[in-house]
């Protein structure tokens, strides 16, 4: 009784908004926002998940380079409001969409995949204090409630990166070569593992983390991001 009386005075000083728009919302993004999410339809190539005109195996962008993933999905575009909501969960107080988010992702992950673990794409330690927690690991931990798969930190960052966003695609693979382990203590011999990360671009990333997995014993990893560039 008296938390929801707290409740309502903390909501009429400081009233629920949008992460987006900012207009009142009880949800941490409102009905409007969340019903143009620019959220991405088959048909994909079944390797990388980028849309394509007919489903392939592999498409322009996947063909010929190492994937050491099996599969890759997104929830949606990075772009338009999923660029901002992404943004505002990466950087500001936007901890409240995880829910949010981790069902979008769910709902476009492909069936029967076999999962036994979640894990995702770790931080490094200085950017982790920095911002004060791994927008993926959030992701993880909701996903690994929606799918009743246990999350585990399967993953350790050795090299300190930099901001991939400004770098060629190139400059990108380079940047993080060899900058993930297979953490010690956590045994993924034979699992099968659903790697969560917040933005796929080209894929650097996801693919190194991969290959770390594969090296520490785990049988397959597939990729689900909440978002990928177009
Ligand atoms: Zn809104
Ligand atoms: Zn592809």
């Amino acid at each position: 009784m008296l938390g929801e009386i707290f409740k309502g005075l903390v909501d009429l000083v400081f009233p629920p908004t949008c992460h987006v728009c900012d207009s009142f919302s009880e949800q941490s993004l409102c009905a409007d926002c969340f019903s143009s999410l620019p959220l991405i339809d088959s048909p994909l190539c079944r390797r990388c998940g980028k849309p394509c005109h007919l489903a392939v195996d592999e498409c322009r962008e996947c063909r010929g380079r190492k994937c050491y993933f099996s599969t890759a999905r997104s929830a949606g575009f990075y772009e338009g409001n999923l660029k901002e909501a992404t943004h505002s969960f990466k950087y500001g107080n936007g901890r409240k969409l995880a829910p949010i988010f981790a069902r979008l992702m769910v709902e476009k992950m492909e069936k029967d995949l076999g999962i036994d673990l979640v894990t995702y794409v770790p931080l490094s330690l200085s950017k982790e204090r920095r911002r004060g927690y791994n927008q993926a690991r959030l992701l993880a931990l909701e996903i690994s409630d929606l799918i009743g798969k246990p999350c585990i930190p399967a993953l350790i960052q050795i090299k300190e990166t930099v901001d991939q966003s400004k770098l060629s695609p190139r400059e990108r693979r380079e940047n993080v070569r060899r900058a993930f382990l297979s953490a010690a203590g956590v045994d993924i011999r034979g699992r099968f593992l659903l790697l969560i990360d917040d933005v796929f671009t080209t894929g650097a990333t996801v693919n190194e983390c991969s290959r770390a997995l594969l090296a520490g014993g785990a049988k397959d990893v597939h990729v689900l991001t909440l978002a990928r560039s177009l």
